[in-house]
């Protein structure tokens, strides 16, 4: 078995937002299977996080695995540009096939935040190649896009990083995220702060970015569908693409395929990640409507100006391939819609305790807002000693389980959760 060198680790490797001179445990993972990650000590945990939103089937599943090795044995990686393969044609045209119409020009790329950058680029070079200077987006607070800069600048100004990169990130215009939740009754002044900002402002907006139904490392809030069906109105009003940031939303985590189709609504621009390889490795796809992607390459550049090194990468179009396919012959719904059922059973009743704020549930995704934040690292030892993996942030407890857990691992971790409610 594999040995982690947790002295080296801790010494000389970054790990996600922590730090390097006080760094919290990383707990040394070797081995993984279906919902369940394996210690170095052998002790298994029940797999709460799916790796940050990305695994849907498990892991080690052996349709990807042999996805992975056919592709291995043909070729790893060429580049993508002047050049095509089989694996990035046969996931495009799956995409175009079951994202909404009119989505049907695929940008791939590297990861989330990439994905990102590329919508925020092409909503610009679309208003240039239209003769005009639109270079500011609008957004929500409480939303979150990614770590780059151009993500970076339309995430959340409070609830972010944008008081330490301030002066180098461009001053994008945020609005308030809707009030209404995903179940309430819906009250039109939510679409108040975007109807005074675009009668003001519309001019120099190029596109409004948000993320569908859920914002997730914002606040994990999931808001009321009317909300989007209104902000698809007001773009096509004023004339502004819309870009819909489904790189945690899609696959079917809120139990639509993609959250857009809670409202009935299709975006100008898409980003799709994290769960498109099924968790497997990093890609993303930008799917633009071909008008968005006309009018670009129709403009002074001639194309659009963006094109990774590992753009289309064959491995990780081939992985992504299957997991698509996997997914679409299952019966995904049936199984959200389960453990959907699952999580309101066992987590909305843990709303009374004192130190809860909310206990909300939308397809696999289920939420613990606490009143007050909480020690991670001492939450995070009470869970693996539970042998569950859950990660919690700020005030946020949450889970968004790989779709393939069975009902009694569930319990488990929904369990673990509340133990740490009185720990
Ligand atoms: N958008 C959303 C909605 C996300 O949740 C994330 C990742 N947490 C990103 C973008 C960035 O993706 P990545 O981490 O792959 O760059």
């Amino acid at each position: 078995m594999d040995s982690c060198d947790i002295a080296f680790d801790t010494k000389h490797i970054w790990h996600p937002y922590t730090s390097m001179s006080h760094p919290i445990p990383a707990y040394p993972i070797v081995a993984a299977e279906g919902a369940e990650l394996i210690m170095e000590d052998g002790k298994r945990l029940i797999d709460g996080m799916s790796s940050w939103w990305s695994t849907l089937h498990g892991y080690n599943h052996p349709v990807l695995n042999q996805a992975v090795i056919e592709q291995l044995g043909k070729m790893s990686h060429v580049m993508f540009g002047g050049i095509t393969h089989p694996p990035a044609i046969a996931l495009c045209k799956q995409l175009v096939e079951i994202t909404p119409e009119p989505l049907e020009c695929v940008f791939l790329a590297d990861s989330g935040s990439v994905a990102v950058e590329v919508s925020l680029k092409m909503a610009l070079q679309y208003w240039q190649a239209r003769g005009e200077k639109r270079q500011r987006i609008l957004t929500l607070r409480h939303g979150y896009h990614g770590d780059t800069f151009g993500a970076m600048a339309v995430c959340d100004p409070d609830n972010s990083m944008h008081g330490l990169y301030k002066g180098y990130l461009p001053p994008h215009i945020f609005v308030d995220a809707p009030q209404c939740a995903f179940h309430d009754e819906w009250n039109e002044s939510d679409l108040q702060p975007h109807k005074q900002q675009l009668a003001k402002n519309h001019r120099d907006i190029a596109a409004i970015i948000l993320e569908p139904i859920v914002q997730g490392a914002g606040g994990m809030r999931f808001y009321h569908p009317n909300y989007l069906k209104g902000v698809r109105e007001l773009c096509d009003h004023y004339g502004l693409l819309l870009i819909a940031d489904e790189i945690a939303t899609g696959f079917g985590r809120t139990g639509k395929l993609f959250a857009c189709q809670h409202a009935g609504i299709s975006p100008d621009i898409m980003c799709l990640g994290k769960g498109l390889t099924g968790g497997y490795m990093t890609l993303s796809a930008t799917i633009a409507t071909r008008h968005v992607a006309e009018t670009i390459s129709n403009g002074e550049a001639g194309c659009f100006m963006h094109g990774p090194t590992f753009m289309g990468n064959p491995l990780a179009c081939a992985v992504a391939n299957a997991s698509v396919k996997l997914l679409l012959e299952s019966p995904w719904q049936k199984t959200v819609e389960k453990i959907e059922e699952q999580l309101k059973t066992e987590l909305l009743p843990l709303a009374h305790y004192p130190s809860v704020h909310d206990v909300r549930v939308l397809g696999t995704i289920g939420v613990i807002e606490m009143k007050h934040p909480v020690n991670t690292a001492e939450l995070q030892k009470i869970f693996v000693a539970e042998g569950v993996w859950v990660r919690p942030f700020g005030k946020l407890i949450y889970v968004m389980p790989p779709y393939i857990i069975k009902p009694d691992q569930l319990s488990k971790i929904t369990q673990a959760m509340e133990k740490v409610l009185t720990a």
